[in-house]
């Protein structure tokens, strides 16, 4: 499996970017590889900015529970879910 250290910029075709564990495109990145961005394991050199959308829970009487539901990255009209790459390694103080 692939775990790339760094998105690249799409149509990258550098030496790094065909070296396993090395780095990958952003057009050809996958959802474990942008869930490693969202993890701070991955590096975003791609000179793009991803939107990250997050959604969370109140818990019965409405305090924040600070669990992440779903975490979905948008960039150009593309759509990565990455929430069960995620596992339960991000959660956030509120507001998130
Ligand atoms: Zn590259």
């Amino acid at each position: 499996m692939n775990r790339p250290t760094s998105i690249h910029a799409a149509g990258c075709g550098c030496d790094d970017c065909h070296r396993p564990d090395g780095s990958i495109p952003l057009d050809q990145a996958d959802e474990a590889a942008i869930a490693r961005l969202v993890e701070g394991a991955a590096a975003n050199d791609s000179g793009e900015e991803l939107e990250v959308v997050m959604t969370t829970t109140l818990a019965p009487g409405g305090a924040p529970t600070g669990i992440v539901g779903t975490v979905v990255v948008r960039w150009d009209g593309r759509t990565w879910d990455v929430s069960r790459h995620l596992l339960a390694a991000v959660s956030f103080g509120p507001p998130f």
